[in-house]
């Protein structure tokens, strides 16, 4: 089941993306939960036999939870590129979702 694909990414603010779907969910979502969820080895950790191997911590580094630019990656996702020069998470469709949607359900101020 693939997730659709977002009609609107756009800048809400310098901390947040207003992701849009065509459905109507619409969600303001943190860039630092965006960064938090980065897919990329390196921040999730490799997936062994379904275990997340955690790598060693995250150290918060300036810039971490600044965009720098968001890049479509074929037609299945978006590169997100930070400001502290991380650039390897690839977020698809399908996360963007499932992350705006628990933005959602955590954030009764998140406009519909
Ligand atoms: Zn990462």
């Amino acid at each position: 089941m693939g997730a659709e694909r977002p009609t609107t990414i756009r800048r809400l603010d310098v901390t947040a993306l207003r992701i849009e779907w065509g459905d109507g969910l619409c969600v303001a979502v943190p860039l630092d939960v965006l960064r938090q969820h980065c897919p990329c080895a390196y921040c999730k950790g490799e997936q062994v036999f379904g275990t997340t191997v955690m790598l060693p911590l995250q150290q918060f580094a300036p810039g971490m939870n600044e965009l720098v630019a968001l890049e479509p990656v074929g037609n299945y996702g978006i590169r997100a590129r930070w400001a502290d020069g991380h650039d390897t998470g690839i977020y698809t469709w399908q996360m963007l979702r499932t992350i705006a949607e628990s933005v959602a359900r955590d954030d009764t101020s998140v406009a519909r």
